[in-house]
């Protein structure tokens, strides 16, 4: 059922990038609400989604219908129709919704997506490319930027430092950066202190700025 806690969310747009949305999203039990207006769309997923409701999503009415105006959060997945996109941001903007998400495009579209009012704008494939060229040429397994300038990675243990502690490694000196957790493979994470040594074949877990914790993974 649906809950008045806010803590659902309404996916529009069944594309690749809507559908695999929505999918994670009910994986981590999230109460998810998906529209489309493709009914061909709607009837693949249903079978997968828990609630897919064919609907026109311009159409504020349509919306309001739905109990969109009850949830938490939407995300407007469409991408193709910069058009389509920004009449669903103005109607979710109009029912109130607090958190909307909207995908973008290209820049200019961002621009009126934010002008329109939605709280946050994402550009899943711009973002996908730059993660997977930080997989590709650096030691750099995950990173997670914030805003303000602040980002946590997962990097490499290098050769020529395995066995090394912490504290002789001095990352916040050399790098302005804190190593704050050391893994093996397979095992479980530790919070690091000076005398943690790197584990070859290992991962460090480090923060800091977002320059500084690319130039501690060697990509600057
Ligand atoms: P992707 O690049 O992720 O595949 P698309 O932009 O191709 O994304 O897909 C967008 C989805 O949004 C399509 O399934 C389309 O039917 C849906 N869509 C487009 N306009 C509307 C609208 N006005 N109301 C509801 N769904 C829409």
């Amino acid at each position: 059922g649906r809950r008045a806690d806010g803590s659902g969310v309404v996916v529009i747009g069944l594309g690749r990038f809507g559908s695999h949305l929505a999918g994670s999203l009910s994986r981590m039990n999230r109460e998810v609400l998906v529209i489309d207006r493709n009914p061909d769309r709607v009837q693949r997923w249903s079978a997968q989604l828990d609630r897919v409701v064919q609907a026109d999503s311009t159409e504020e009415g349509a919306l309001r219908q739905l109990g969109v105006a009850s949830f938490g959060r939407a995300v407007v997945a469409i991408g193709a129709s910069v058009e389509a996109s920004v009449l669903t941001v103005l109607a979710l903007v109009e029912l109130g919704l607090p958190q909307i998400w909207a995908r973008a495009t290209s820049q200019k579209h961002a621009k009126i997506l934010s002008s329109v009012g939605a709280h946050h704008v994402i550009f899943p494939e711009a973002e996908t490319g730059e993660r997977v060229a930080h997989l590709i040429v650096s030691r750099l397994l995950d990173f997670i930027e914030f805003d303000d300038d602040f980002a946590i990675a997962t990097v490499r243990v290098p050769e020529s430092l395995v066995g090394r502690t912490v504290l002789e490694l001095r990352p916040d000196d050399r790098y302005g950066v804190r190593v704050i957790g050391a893994k093996l493979p397979g095992e479980r994470f530790q919070y690091a202190s000076d005398s943690t040594e790197l584990p070859r074949g290992g991962l460090l877990v480090v923060e800091g700025g977002i320059d500084q914790v690319q130039r501690f993974a060697g990509l600057r």
